[in-house]
Order: C-alpha cells, then structure tokens, then sequence
C-alpha cells in the first residue's frame, strides 16, 4: 500500500484519481481548499478506511507524509481562475514551492499537472512537448498560463538542484461526470444549455479548435506517468481527435436529442484558434492513447447531469 497525496482532489479531476487509486487498494490523502472544488465529489469515498480528507489551501505549508504527490491544486475554468487571478498566480508559484518543499522532505515523488494552456495561442500544431509556445504575458489567461510556466521551472528546478523526483504531465481539455456545472467550460455549458433547451452559447464564428479527452482516459495516463521510472516529463496527455466548437455544438445537441438553437457570443480575448496534442510521446513512452470517443464520452456525462441536475 502507498500513501498518495492528492492535491485539488476534490475537484473534477482529482476526485475521479483519488477513486481510482482507492481502488487499486492505495492509501490517499485528499487536500482541497473547496475554491472550485466540492465535498459532494468526494462525500462517496468518505467511508472509506484508507481515505483521509483535508481542508487546506497550498499556499501555505503543510507538515504530512506521502510517497507520492499528485499536484493538482489549481482552479482550471477560465471563469474560476479568472475570478481571483492573482490567487491563482499564488497557488503555481507559492504553492508549487510548498509542495516541492513537501516532496523534497518526503523523498516523494511529485507528479504536477500542468496544462496545454503553456502553449497558449500555439502557432506549432499539433503541439509537441518541445514547442515552447506562444503565451501573452499579460492577457486575461495568464495568471493561468504563465502560473503553470512557472511551476514547469519550479519542477524542472527542485529536480536539478535538489534530487526531487518529478513528473511533469500536460493535460489537454478533459470533460466527464462531476465537471461543475456552472464553471463556464464548453462541454458543461453545451450540455446544461441543451437539457434545458436554452441557445447554445458559441463564441466568436465557432472554427476555433479543442480536443477533448474522456476523464477515464485522463486519469489512467496520470497514473501511468506517475508509475513509470523512464522519464521525468513534460508528456501531453490528451486526445488527438480535433474538433471546432461548432461541431461539439452539433454532436451534444444529437447526444442529448435537444431542439436547442445555437447562439454566437462574442469570442473572449487571447481565446487560443487551435488546440491539438501530439501524443506519440505518451504512446511510446506510457504505451497510452485514448480509449473512449466523443460521443460515449458525452453520453457519459450528460447521464450524469440528468441525474444530478435534473432528477426531482
Ligand atoms: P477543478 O477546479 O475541478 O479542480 C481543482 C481543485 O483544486 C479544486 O477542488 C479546488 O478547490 C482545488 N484548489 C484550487 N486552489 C487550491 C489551493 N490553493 N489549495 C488547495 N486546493 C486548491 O479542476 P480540474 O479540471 O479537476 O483540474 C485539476 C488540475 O488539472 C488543475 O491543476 C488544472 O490546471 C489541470 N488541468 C485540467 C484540465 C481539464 O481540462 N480539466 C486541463 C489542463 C490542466
Ligand atoms: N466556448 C464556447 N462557448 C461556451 C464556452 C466556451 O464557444 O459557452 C469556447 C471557448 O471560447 C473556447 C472553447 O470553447 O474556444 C473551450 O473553452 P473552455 O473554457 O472549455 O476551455 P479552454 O478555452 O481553456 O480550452
């Protein structure tokens, strides 16, 4: 049994990872400040003898033992990481160094999960580990992009300098059961827009590009990155099927069987044109593609909020 650290893990995806490791007979600890995370991700692993729940935030240090940490700490909408920006900007930095700082004091391993956001507007497509990216400093997505650049170094750093055994993985757009509702993403957004049957909200003309990775999926690369001795990273870890936020329109409107309208909205400033993961790194090295299509995928969640959203 190894005792995990899961930062973030009552988030979307942190509370799918603490399940499956869990399951795998593991002993997690789960920390969570509840920003844009909630206890009902969580609340069905809460009888369980191995799990421990925590609130804390990052930002300050903590004293516990873990062999592994899973840093996933970081509200990921860009309506919730533009909420409080600099708080964000605190939680990669700050809190990436308290974590390392754990990580160093431990000998754990730390697995970071970063994000295609380093590669901003990519002008590289589709984007490989080594294209360094395209990223205003400045815009609106930055205490995001540039707050994960940061904890990239800050990784890449304490390994160098300290001996610190990291995992860096780069986690393209990732959708299933327990997305928040309300957190602004596209497929959250599409789904509860079309069960209600209100317009569906595209912005800017709709050509702009995303690729979008099952969680299931997600989390087994997360875990084989972690267990893997080879190669401390970046891997992206995301699914190469690309797809314009028209026809994600389209698609979620046929899944869910809804008369819904589409809408164009303004498109929001900085919003990247093309979003796709070269993923032969993962393939080779984690031996690792996605298993689970767009459509099951949808279905998948859209289930899931007709049962939590909608049943009386
Ligand atoms: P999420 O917002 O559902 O989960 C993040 C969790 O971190 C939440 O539970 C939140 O309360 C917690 N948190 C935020 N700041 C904290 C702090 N200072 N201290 C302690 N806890 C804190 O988002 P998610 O989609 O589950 O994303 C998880 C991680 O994966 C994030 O780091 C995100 O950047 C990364 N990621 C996600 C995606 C995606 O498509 N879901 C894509 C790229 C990267
Ligand atoms: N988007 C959209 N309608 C919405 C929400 C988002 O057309 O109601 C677009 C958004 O402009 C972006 C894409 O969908 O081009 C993905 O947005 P999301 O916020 O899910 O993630 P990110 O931009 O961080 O990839």
């Amino acid at each position: 049994m190894t005792t995990i650290l899961v930062t973030g893990g009552a988030g979307f995806l942190g509370s799918h990872l603490c399940e499956r490791l869990l399951d795998r007979g593991d002993e997690v600890i789960c920390l969570d400040n509840y920003f844009s995370g909630r206890k009902a991700n969580i609340a069905h692993l809460l009888g369980s003898s191995n799990f421990e729940l925590i609130r804390h935030d990052i930002v300050h240090p903590i004293y516990i033992e873990a062999e592994q940490i899973y840093n996933l700490a970081c509200p990921a909408s860009p309506v919730a990481y533009q909420y409080n920006p600099i708080k964000t900007i605190k939680t990669s930095t700050v809190g990436m160094v308290n974590m390392l700082g754990l990580a160093k004091r431990c000998r754990a391993r730390l697995l970071h999960t970063s994000t295609s956001e380093v590669y901003g507007d990519p002008e590289v497509h589709p984007q490989r580990e080594d294209y360094w990216g395209h990223v205003n400093p400045l815009g609106p997505r930055s205490c995001y992009d540039e707050g994960k650049r940061v904890a990239e170094s800050l990784c890449m750093n304490y390994h160098l300098a300290h001996g610190v055994e990291i995992r860096i993985v780069r986690i393209f757009n990732t959708y299933g059961p327990r997305m928040d509702p309300n957190d602004g993403r596209v497929v959250s957004n599409f789904i509860m827009q079309a069960l209600r049957g209100e317009p569906l909200t595209v912005y800017g003309e709709g050509q702009q590009t995303r690729s979008f990775c099952y969680v299931d999926d997600l989390v087994e690369g997360l875990i084989r990155m972690m267990d893997q001795d080879g190669d401390i990273g970046p891997v992206n870890v995301g699914n190469p099927v690309e797809n314009t936020m028209l026809e994600l329109a389209q698609t979620v409107l046929d899944v869910t069987g809804s008369k819904a309208t589409i809408e164009h909205r303004p498109l929001p400033q900085d919003d990247p044109r093309q979003r796709c993961p070269d993923i032969s790194k993962a393939r080779r090295l984690l031996n690792w593609e996605p298993k689970i299509d767009l459509r099951t995928g949808l279905s998948r969640t859209i289930d899931y909020y007709r049962k939590t959203q909608f049943s009386s």
